[in-house]
């Protein structure tokens, strides 16, 4: 199963990859999470990603594409891989499918998550993220309210086009992002499963 996760900051896009990661068994590949890591450890790429994470933009495509591309070739995707962050505008979308069209490994859903900015303000300014390394909880440095305004506004730009790029690829499924989380993941995969059985 290839699956791609879309929403908005703060739709609850890491907590149902983590799900749905195991429900179908396919690895989670956040972006954000990968760019924190590298940050975290002072790569090249983190220094080089760093000033979009903190201000909310989006990190240059030539920086992500080419990440995307690498994790792609991991033996653990052989059978498929959710993708959460990742396509963030429609060139990236249509990298991606210029990727998995060439290896006949094509997407068999796109989620949707949808909710509303001034639910999005009430959970993200009140996230807290743990830290993988220490276990530790922090504030993202993008979880500051003047910074999520800007990510929402990223997103309302640059990355909504992609639901309608999707939706015309005949791929696309919304759901609510609303309500408990285990009642979010049933839907989901109620979703997924009725959307990839057509
Ligand atoms: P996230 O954890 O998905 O909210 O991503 C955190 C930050 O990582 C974003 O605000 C961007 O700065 C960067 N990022 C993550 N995914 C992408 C992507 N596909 N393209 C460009 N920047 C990204």
């Amino acid at each position: 199963m290839r699956l791609i996760l879309v929403g908005p900051p703060g739709a609850g896009k890491g907590t149902q990859a983590a799900h749905l990661s195991t429900e179908y068994k396919i690895p989670h590949i956040s972006t954000g999470d990968i760019f924190r890591a590298n940050l975290k450890s002072g790569t090249p790429l983190g220094i080089q990603a760093k000033s979009f994470l903190d201000s909310g933009e989006l990190v240059p495509d030539s920086l992500t594409n080419e990440m995307v591309k690498d994790r792609l070739t991991h033996s653990d995707t052989s059978n498929g891989f959710l993708l959460d962050g990742f396509p963030r505008n429609v060139f990236q979308a249509e990298v991606l499918r210029e990727l998995l069209s060439a290896k006949k490994t094509p997407i068999d859903a796109v989620l949707e998550l949808s909710i509303t900015n001034p639910e999005i303000f009430t959970r993200l300014s009140s996230r807290r993220t743990v830290d993988p390394a220490t276990g530790e909880y922090y504030q993202r440095e993008d979880d500051k309210r003047e910074v999520i305004t800007r990510r929402l506004e990223v997103y309302k730009e640059q990355t909504e086009p992609i639901i309608s790029f999707y939706r015309s690829e005949g791929l696309l499924i919304t759901i609510s992002a609303l309500g408990e989380i285990e009642e979010i993941s049933k839907r989901a995969i109620a979703a997924i499963n009725h959307k990839t059985s057509e």
